[in-house]
């Protein structure tokens, strides 16, 4: 008999989030700590060891109950071996095997893939994207990551490399990227670089929340940043709707909670700019999960493994 509880844990820049999860990917319970406050790799290792110990005696479970654990990881990882190749963001990790080391430590069986995935992942299964064949989610932050599903099923790419939206290459010259590219969308649409554009066009620092509030209210300044950002991310989705002719494309992150001052700029150009057939098709939606979609989608992964 298969145990009935599974473990999904989202590690990112900022927070290490653990979850028990049922059989139906229902949250049980959750966990949350600062990645800053464990600065060796050692250190957040063994962080996220005990929070499996803990979350486990929380609910009075024993190792038995429990079938996996799954981490999304914020880098490239090679889901097969469980190798994460690097962080971007966090220092200290090159070429580790975190399965391996984290199942010496457990002892339940581990299972990792790229954080973008598995939102992806989550949101086809449980989400708004959900129903579709074929699909791409988004997640809009610092950096502008997507998973693809093509034939329901997840597409990592032949290097498990497969998804990086945030470096598609929207214009000929640019401004050159950490990734070697020369005018990635990242390096337009990243909340770092939408943060310099408001800096310049206001004299002053404004958080993301309140530029949407003042576009919202009407301030023109605001409402042209946001609309580039539609039109950068539109010209982008009609390159991949374009190639992949997907049914759903599903956006979330925190810069999607700018909502529609986003979304119908994206979907105007989509519209107007992907071929009709391909244009047609496609439907642009919000995510649905929030934050827990990373989590839930890491539970699935564990759970399922190279089924999904
Ligand atoms: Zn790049």
């Amino acid at each position: 008999m298969t145990a009935k509880f599974v473990i999904g844990i989202d590690l990112g820049g900022t927070n290490l989030k653990i979850s028990l999860l049922n059989r139906n990917y229902k949250i049980i319970s959750k966990r949350i700590l600062s990645t800053r406050n464990y600065s060796a790799r050692s250190q957040l290792i063994s962080a996220i060891a005990d929070s499996v110990g803990i979350v486990l005696a929380d609910n009075k479970l024993n190792l038995r109950q429990v079938c996996a654990v799954g981490i999304g990881l914020p880098g490239p990882v090679d889901a097969q071996a469980g190798l994460v190749h690097f962080f971007p963001n966090i220092p200290g990790w090159k070429n580790v095997n975190l399965k391996k080391i984290l199942e010496k430590k457990i002892r339940i069986p581990v299972r990792l893939d790229n954080d973008a995935n598995l939102m992806s992942l989550a949101e086809y299964r449980l989400g708004a994207a959900k129903g579709a064949d074929n699909a791409m989610c988004l997640t809009l932050g610092t950096g502008v990551g997507a998973g693809i599903i093509i034939q329901n099923k997840l597409y990592r790419g032949s290097s498990f490399a497969a998804g990086e939206l945030g470096h598609l290459p929207v214009n000929i010259f640019g401004p050159k990227c950490n990734c070697g590219g020369i005018a990635c969308l990242e390096a337009y649409i990243g909340n770092n670089r939408i943060m310099q554009k408001v800096e310049k066009e206001f004299g002053r620092k404004i958080a993301l929340e309140e530029l949407s509030r003042m576009a919202n209210h009407g301030n023109k300044k605001a409402q042209k940043i946001w609309d580039d950002v539609g039109l950068y991310l539109g010209r982008a989705l009609v390159a991949v709707v374009n190639l992949l002719n997907l049914e759903k494309i599903v956006i979330g992150g925190g810069i999607a909670e700018a909502g529609e001052l986003i979304f119908k700029k994206v979907r105007k150009v989509v519209s107007e700019q992907a071929m009709p057939v391909q244009a047609k098709r496609v439907k642009i939606l919000r995510a649905k999960l929030g934050s827990d979609a990373g989590m839930i989608g890491a539970a699935i992964f564990a759970r399922e493994g190279s089924s999904v």
